[in-house]
C-alpha cells in the first residue's frame, strides 16, 4: 500500500512567502556559482540532486490530509484538512467522471482537520459516496456547522454526494472495504483518535493531535502496543521536546523526540514527523528532523528506526 501526504501542517495552512522564494533563489545562485547550464533540464537536474532539501522543498502547506492507497477502486483518507482540496482534484482526475467511493477517517473535528471538506470536489459530484468514520458524537454536527450561514455559501445539505457518518468504537477493529481499522483514544482537547490500519500484511499508524506523558508508564505502554511493529507511524511532532515539556505542556501535542522513544518501544520501522507547527520555517523543521535522527542513532539498540519529516507531496510505499 502507499501513503500519500496531501496536507502535513498543523493548526492552520501556511504558504511560502515572496521573501522565502527570493531567499531560496539567492541561496541556489550562490550554490551554483561558477557552474553553467546549457538547458533547463541540466539546471533542473542540479536543483534536484545537489541542492539541500530546505532550498528545493517546502514542508508545506496544507493542514492534515493523508491518503492510503491500497490499489482498490475506493479511496481511504485520514482527516479533511485543507489538503482535501488537492486530494479531491486527484480523485476527480483519476475517476474521469465516474463517481467515487471515499472512506474518510477523522482523528477529531478541530477546524484544521475539517476545513478542506467544503472544497473537496467529489462532494459536489452526484453519485459519489462519502463515508465519514469517527468516534466522536459531534462528528456530523461539526461538518454541518462549518457549512452553515454565515460562514460558508454552500450548505452541507446542498452537496450532491451521498454522505454517511459511521461511528467507530475505540480499540475495536473494523473492516472497511477490505482494510482493518482500529481507533485508539488520544490525549487532546475534546479527545482525538489515532488509527491503526492493516492491509495485506502491512500496517500504518495515523496518530496526530496527541499529547504523551511518557512518565505515565501505563499510557506509554498502551501506545507502544498500539504502534507495535508498524511499518509506518505518522506522528504528531508539532513541538521540539524542550517546548513540549515546558511552555507548551498540556497544549495537546507531542514532539520529535517522544515520537522516537515510542516507536523504539513499539519496534516500529519508520517514524514520520507530522502536524508541523505553522510558526516553524523549513530550516527549523529540517533541524527538528536532524535532531530526531541524531537521538535515534544515540539511543539505538538492536532495532534501527527510519525517521522522516512529512511534506505535502511525500509518498511512502509499504
Ligand atoms: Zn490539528
Ligand atoms: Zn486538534
Amino acid at each position: 500500500m502507499r501513503l500519500r501526504f496531501w496536507g502535513t501542517r498543523g493548526s492552520i495552512p501556511v504558504a511560502l512567502t515572496t521573501a522565502d522564494v527570493r531567499d531560496r533563489l539567492a541561496q541556489a545562485l550562490v550554490a551554483a556559482s561558477g557552474r553553467t547550464f546549457a538547458t533547463y533540464e541540466e539546471a533542473h537536474a542540479f536543483a534536484s540532486s545537489e541542492l539541500p532539501f530546505p532550498i528545493t522543498h517546502t514542508f508545506g502547506g496544507h493542514s492534515p490530509c493523508v491518503e492510503l492507497d491500497i490499489g482498490s477502486d475506493e479511496y481511504f483518507v485520514f482527516d479533511m484538512g485543507s489538503g482535501a482540496r488537492p486530494f479531491g482534484v486527484h480523485v476527480l482526475a483519476r475517476q474521469a467522471r465516474r463517481p467515487a467511493v471515499v472512506n474518510v477517517f477523522m482523528s477529531h473535528v478541530h477546524w484544521d482537520h475539517i476545513m478542506g471538506f467544503p472544497f473537496f470536489g467529489p462532494a459536489y459530484v452526484p453519485g459519489t459516496t462519502i463515508r465519514i468514520h469517527g468516534c466522536h458524537d459531534v462528528l456530523e454536527h461539526a461538518f454541518r456547522l462549518q457549512q452553515s450561514p454565515p460562514c460558508f455559501p454552500v450548505e452541507f445539505d446542498q452537496l450532491a454526494a451521498r454522505i454517511e457518518f459511521v461511528r467507530l468504537e475505540p480499540d475495536r477493529p473494523s473492516t472497511v472495504s477490505g482494510v482493518t481499522v482500529t481507533p485508539h483514544l488520544q490525549l487532546h482537547s475534546g479527545d482525538s483518535y489515532g488509527y491503526r490500519v492493516e492491509h495485506g500484511g502491512r500496517s500504518a499508524i495515523y496518530s496526530t493531535d496527541s499529547e504523551h506523558k511518557l512518565e505515565n508508564r501505563a499510557e506509554a505502554e498502551g501506545f507502544a502496543r498500539f504502534f507495535r511493529d508498524a511499518d509506518v507511524v505518522i506522528f504528531d511532532a508539532m513541538y521540539a521536546l524542550a517546548d513540549a515539556i515546558s511552555v507548551k505542556a498540556d497544549w495537546g501535542h507531542s514532539s520529535n523526540i517522544v515520537g522516537v522513544e515510542l516507536c523504539q518501544m513499539a519496534r516500529a520501522k519508520h517514524l514520520v514527523l507530522f502536524h508541523h507547527e505553522p510558526a516553524n520555517d523549513d530550516a527549523t523543521l529540517e533541524g527538528l528532523l536532524k535532531e530526531a535522527r541524531r537521538f535515534e542513532e544515540l539511543t539505538r539498540t538492536d532495532h534501527a528506526l527510519q525517521v522522516s519529516a512529512a511534506y505535502d507531496g511525500l509518498e511512502i510505499d509499504l
